[in-house]
């Protein structure tokens, strides 16, 4: 058996069209990184732009790069390099904040947009954290309840009460895809608004918001886009309801006019209202380089790829984990699949990955019992979805 997986693994490796991508990756310590869902591996690009950067644009021009580096404009133009790889027409997305702040405006935004009668915010509610936090703050503010749901019970939950829904696209926790076309398309029958978070699919699969009709959606730039940690997120607003965004947050930068000082505010046109203050340019100018080792990348190559990989370390898994050790609570249909796979291990999991970790196979582990691998697809080979299932063997029969 073992051999026969070798081989495999060797085939698969051979057979890959995404193979030369992961030469544009800083990975040469040896180790199997499969926690690039949570912080993208670093490309080779991003440490001689930031040091350009740094020194020329920042050192040398100084002020003048605002206008001359075109760093005022970055937002937008960074947000449509985004966009190609969620589905995104240009002018819809603005990069900037984090996730949680986004989340909030979105959310914001959603509720002044829905009509009379309706005061409720539905959430995901195995959602990450932050997003509920956000929104149970968002709904207190605005005069709403809310509402939590399986984000697989949403397209029936939402009502003639519901303003919006604020989904997960995938489930941080155990790699669940929710369906994005059917949600939206149900959410809107009943009238209401949807905000898809895209933390964990935009870089790991395609995604179509256009064709689909989101209204607004969110996401990091760090876990599968590689922008770095502390990357800054963005934010989508279907060009249609650009012109009714009310921002519960219009900075100064989101003004249309932002060098008038004017005393009065009057937002952009755009998606450039989605923006609070001054940009983080430094962040947002490696997330710049970054997005290059995407230039020859297809979507549904990634998709291709991040398919065979999951089945082929959960079927490695079965090979070498010791039986009843471990239960995969990833969903074994693809349309329902993300780009991870979580493992329950009932018994002692943080030390399990602790101890992998110490033998050069990098996961991470969630609380109480869960062990989470990523597989990026720009960067992870099928012999080393082999080894970590090997290594996972070792550790858990040790
Ligand atoms: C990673 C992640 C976040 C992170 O939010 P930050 O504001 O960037 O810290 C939020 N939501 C989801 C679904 C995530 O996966």
């Amino acid at each position: 058996m073992p051999r026969g997986l070798a081989a495999e693994a060797t085939a698969l490796d051979d057979g890959d069209v995404l193979r030369a991508v992961r030469k544009e990756f800083a990975l040469d310590d040896g180790t199997v990184y499969l926690d690039g869902n949570s912080l993208g591996a670093l490309p080779r690009t991003v440490a001689g732009r930031l040091a350009e950067v740094v020194g020329d644009e920042w050192g040398r021009l100084r002020i003048r790069s605002w206008t001359e580096s075109g760093w005022w404009e970055a937002p937008e133009r960074v947000g449509d390099r985004v966009g190609r790889l969620v589905g995104a027409a240009p002018g819809q997305i603005v990069v900037g904040d984090s996730t949680s702040v986004n989340v909030f405006k979105a959310v914001v935004a959603a509720v002044r947009l829905a009509g009379p009668g309706r005061d409720e915010v539905l959430v995901d509610a195995a959602t990450f954290p932050t997003d509920g936090y956000v929104a149970a703050s968002a709904a207190r503010m605005t005069g709403c309840r809310i509402r939590e749901a399986d984000a697989r019970d949403i397209p029936g939950e939402a009502g003639p009460r519901t303003a919006v829904a604020l989904v997960n696209h995938v489930d941080y926790r155990s790699g669940r895809l929710h369906d994005l076309a059917g949600t939206t398309a149900a959410v809107h029958a009943a009238g209401a608004r949807v905000v898809w978070d895209l933390c964990h699919s935009a870089g790991a699969l395609p995604v179509a918001l256009d064709a689909h009709g989101v209204d607004l959606a969110v996401g990091c730039t760090y876990k599968y886009l590689n922008g770095g940690p502390g990357a800054p997120a963005y934010l989508y607003v279907r060009r249609d309801l650009q012109p009714r965004f009310d921002s519960p947050l219009p900075g100064w930068n989101s003004h249309t006019d932002p060098f008038a000082m004017d005393s009065a505010y009057a937002p952009a046109d755009g998606a450039a209202r989605g923006r609070v203050g001054t940009p983080e340019i430094l962040s947002l100018l490696a997330l710049d380089a970054a997005l290059d080792v995407w230039d020859d990348v297809a979507l549904t190559a990634v998709r291709t790829k991040s398919l065979a990989l999951t089945d082929f370390f959960l079927r490695c898994v079965e090979a070498y984990a010791p039986e009843g050790r471990v239960e995969s609570i990833t969903p074994a249909a693809h349309a329902e699949r993300g780009s991870q796979v979580s493992l329950r291990c009932a018994d002692g999991a943080a030390g399990v990955m602790a101890e992998l970790i110490r033998r050069g196979v990098v996961g991470d582990f969630r609380r109480p019992d869960v062990l989470r691998f990523g597989f990026t697809p720009l960067y992870t080979g099928f012999a080393e979805a082999l080894r970590a299932a090997r290594v996972l063997g070792e550790v858990l029969a040790g």
